[in-house]
């Protein structure tokens, strides 16, 4: 029987996306698996040329796809007042409803990575805070947060899922004791949703306390679910006990489809040199093919990025030599040999 193929979107975007992107191709094909891989334009530069930084037929595309691999977007500082201008990833997330906001953080072989980590934050990605309903009145202003039951219950399950694939340990991150009612909601109606996830070990910790905790003991967390704003905030946090934005994957989850992007962005000041640091593009596009459940695979592919990052050669930003391709080159030889 022959498998269907997945349908996969490639943007690679701006700057270093343009060469990252096609580097996590060449790695994708090497897999073996029946992808159908299509390049869509999206971005800044895509805005500049025709005025819409992601066209109807970048979002046919990805909305018609399994998943999207993305490279990195620019909002050049004063784009935001730009008319007409929404960022790229904003505007798909927001379109596709994407609530989900997924960042793994494990333990790398580099300078700077504390050992034995590995966790997962899933942040809700639409509400909250990040509403950006912000009033004005003479010298007071004011915010709205959003929390609803249906969103904080389709969260939930998303995250005590990942838990049940990994160590069956989900942390629910809120400040219920100073906002009852709004992140009180959160966090009742995740629990609330555990209850259907037996074998998961659930429970809550104040925000301010998981803060304190992912510093001394890391470790000790499997996935973590909460709120956008605590998310956006810990997720960077989280980052930084591994060596920093460089080589951290996301994914932007929804109903329908899932898109996959780099943390870093588009590094403007190495742009077009065939120096960038492919790793985190690899280890996004792993998550992707975790998503559409080939475990085994992206598996590989992050032994094999790890094996590189420890042997070398690495690139410029890890205080190597290797350019991209040379780096790839090493990391496709290193998937090879695992095989
Ligand atoms: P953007 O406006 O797209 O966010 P930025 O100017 O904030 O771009 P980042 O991409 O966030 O730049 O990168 C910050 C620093 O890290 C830059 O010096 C950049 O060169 C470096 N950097 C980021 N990603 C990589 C990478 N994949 N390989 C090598 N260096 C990187
Ligand atoms: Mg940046």
């Amino acid at each position: 029987m022959t498998r269907r193929a997945y349908t996969i979107t490639l943007i690679p975007g701006d700057g270093i996306g343009q060469e990252v992107v096609p580097a996590a191709e060449r790695l994708l094909r090497e897999t073996g698996l029946p992808l159908e891989m299509h390049y869509a334009e999206a971005g800044w530069d895509t805005f500049q040329k025709v005025g819409k930084s992601v066209p109807d037929e970048t979002l046919e595309r990805v909305k018609a796809s399994d998943a999207t691999l993305a490279g990195a977007f620019t909002s050049p500082s004063g784009s935001q007042k730009v008319p007409g201008f929404q960022g790229a990833i904003r505007y798909l997330r927001r379109t596709l409803d994407l609530f989900a906001n997924l960042r793994p953080t494990k333990s790398r072989p580099i300078p700077g990575s504390m050992k034995n980590v590995d966790m997962l934050m899933v942040r809700e990605n639409t509400q909250g805070l990040y509403v950006e309903q912000e009033r004005r009145y003479g010298d007071v202003a004011i915010a709205d947060c959003v929390i609803t039951k249906g969103a904080s219950e389709r969260i939930a399950k998303v995250a005590l899922k990942e838990a049940q694939r990994r160590r069956r340990k989900l942390a629910v991150i809120h400040k219920a004791n100073v906002l009852p009612l709004t992140t009180g909601l959160f966090l009742e109606t995740a629990l609330e949703a555990a209850k259907a996830f037996p074998e998961v070990e659930t429970y809550d910790i104040i925000v301010d306390a998981a803060a304190m905790k992912l510093v001394r003991d890391p470790q000790s967390f499997d996935v973590l679910v909460t709120t956008n704003l605590f998310g956006d905030i810990l997720s960077d946090l989280m980052a930084g006990l591994v060596g920093g934005l460089g080589l951290a994957p996301s994914a932007n989850i929804g109903e329908r489809t899932a898109i996959f992007e780099p943390v870093h962005g588009s590094a403007p000041d190495i742009a077009g040199k065939g120096v960038a640091n492919p790793a985190a593009t690899f280890l996004t596009a792993a998550m992707m093919l975790d998503y559409l459940g080939e475990a085994a695979t992206a598996k590989r592919i992050d032994r094999a990025v790890d094996t590189v990052l420890e042997e070398g050669p690495r690139t410029a930003d890890l205080g190597g030599k290797a350019d991209t391709e040379e780096f790839t080159d090493a990391v496709i030889e290193a998937f090879r040999s695992l095989a």
